[in-house]
């Protein structure tokens, strides 16, 4: 803190009151993560988050918007095994919180359910052997089963296929559907329930952010608000925040959004398919819906809007700025447009966005391949749900990252978070609040941490 010597002791306590050692921008599951992180176990005084709209959770946080799935990395056969490792370690982060706030504060967070991930012709059954052997010592509780097992969890996989069909499937009984949204709210609550000022205020929309005097300005539309440290977690918007600090690091947001399908309940858990290694969104699964037990989910499809927000194509401006149309963003975007598994995924999608024939073939090609017996007709498209993958291409690889990036610097943290990244939450808190209290000489009891939450 720089004191003002010229001033009063009472005008320079009016002076300090407006500064705060840190100021979150974004009240989703990363932000208000960090916020009950910063204020439960470290000697930080004063927060304030900053929120574009009106609640918690609007966007991609809330459960209407993300399949609702608390990744361990078993049954998402895209991870190589050193990211299933690094879910999985998150995964049980959140588990422990879930646990240490009580099964009365947490029953409507969270439901437990069966999982599988279902192979259903010879290459991906194979595929599945060659993962389970290299996974099975990080999941000792994942099986494998053939078609009868299947039957008996979940009948509507079974039913109506093709008896010659191979079918095989990696299953746990420990599946989790979380209410990412109600989890946020969580967060905020117990960080309230600590001494520590925490100011929240929504409705403001920060524009920029300054440097001034050893301080972070950050202007809203409504105001200007102080702060040692600022963090960014402001889902598909970080990057854009860091480009305009002049930090991208190669770093470019690629815009894939997400959009679900609704049935009559027909799984019982949760049933994904197989994926192929590094490609960074997951096919198409079925989930039950946290908020209705009657319906299974069927989703996300991948499509590439040009927003930076689902529904809002004002931002298409601030779109164009974070993706940085330079040569060697333009050629990592080339590579990835090139590559077959991605052509062939978002050339099915751009079909199933087809009014009337679109729903047919997700249908045909995506829902049955789950519930064979599922036809159209029982598919309805779920309407204002979905949201936008913030997914990475670093320029220098040339290629889309997998999961999400942080960018650091001077007393700024960036937060760019595509899926897992509501799973990831606690892990992302523990890395943020260990270079924030490092960086302000705050203490970070990280034995209380461990005990009550586990290290990533
Ligand atoms: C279709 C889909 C399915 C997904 N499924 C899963 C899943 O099953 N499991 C999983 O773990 N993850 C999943 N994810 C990813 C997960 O939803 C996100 O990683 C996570 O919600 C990101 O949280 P966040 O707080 O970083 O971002 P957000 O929830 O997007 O929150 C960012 C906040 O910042 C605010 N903000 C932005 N700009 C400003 C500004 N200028 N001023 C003030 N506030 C601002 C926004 O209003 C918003 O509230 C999925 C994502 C999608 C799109």
């Amino acid at each position: 803190m720089t004191a003002d010597h010229s001033h009063t002791g009472s005008s320079r306590r009016l002076q300090e009151s407006k500064y705060n050692d840190v100021i979150i921008i974004g009240a989703g599951i990363t932000g208000t993560s960090l916020l009950f992180t910063l204020c439960r176990y470290s000697g930080i005084k004063k927060v304030l988050i900053l929120e574009k709209y009106g609640g918690m959770a609007q966007l991609n946080s809330n459960s209407r918007n993300n399949a609702q799935t608390l990744h361990f990395g078993d049954i998402e056969t895209n991870y190589s095994p050193d990211k299933a490792k690094e879910t999985n370690r998150a995964a049980k982060m959140v588990l422990n919180y879930l646990s240490a706030i009580g099964r009365k504060d947490s029953a409507e967070i969270y439901r437990k359910v069966q999982k599988m991930v279902l192979a259903t012709d010879d290459g991906e059954v194979e595929s599945l052997e060659k993962t389970y052997s290299t996974i099975k010592k990080i999941f000792p509780e994942l099986k494998i089963i053939g078609g009868k097992e299947i039957a008996k969890l979940e009948p509507n996989v079974v039913k109506g296929r093709d008896k010659d069909d191979a079918i095989l499937a990696l299953n746990s009984p420990n599946g989790y559907m979380v209410d990412f949204g109600k989890l946020t709210n969580s967060f905020m609550i117990n960080a309230k329930r600590t001494n520590k000022t925490i100011e929240s205020r929504f409705n403001e929309e920060v524009i920029s952010l300054e440097e001034k005097n050893g301080f972070y300005e950050v202007n809203t539309r409504k105001g200007r608000y102080y702060g040692k440290f600022v963090v960014f977690a402001s889902g598909t918007y970080s990057l854009y925040f860091a480009k305009t600090m002049g930090m991208d690091r190669n770093l470019s947001v690629l815009a894939v959004g997400g959009d679900f399908y609704y049935s009559k309940k027909v799984l019982r858990g949760k049933v994904y398919r197989v994926q192929k290694g590094g490609i960074p969104f997951a096919a198409v699964h079925g989930d039950p819906d946290i908020a209705n037990k009657r319906v299974t989910r069927f989703g996300p499809t991948v499509s590439l809007p040009l927003e930076l927000e689902r529904g809002h194509i004002e931002t298409l401006a601030d779109y164009i700025r974070t993706f940085d149309f330079d040569i060697d963003t333009m050629i990592s975007l080339k590579n990835i447009l090139l590559d077959k598994d991605i052509q062939r995924i978002l050339s099915r999608n751009i079909i199933y966005s087809i009014p009337i024939i679109g729903k047919y073939e997700f249908a045909k090609m995506e829902a049955s391949k789950i519930v064979p017996s599922i036809k159209a007709d029982d598919l309805t498209i779920a309407k204002d749900i979905g949201g936008i993958r913030p997914q990475i291409i670093d320029s220098k690889k040339r290629a889309l990252v997998l999961g999400e990036e942080k960018i650091t610097k001077d007393g700024m943290i960036f937060n760019v978070t595509p899926s897992p990244g509501a799973t990831s939450c606690l892990a992302s808190a523990y890395e943020d609040a260990r270079y924030i209290t490092k960086y302000l000489g705050i203490e970070f009891d990280e034995s209380r941490f461990a005990k009550e939450i586990g290290i990533p």
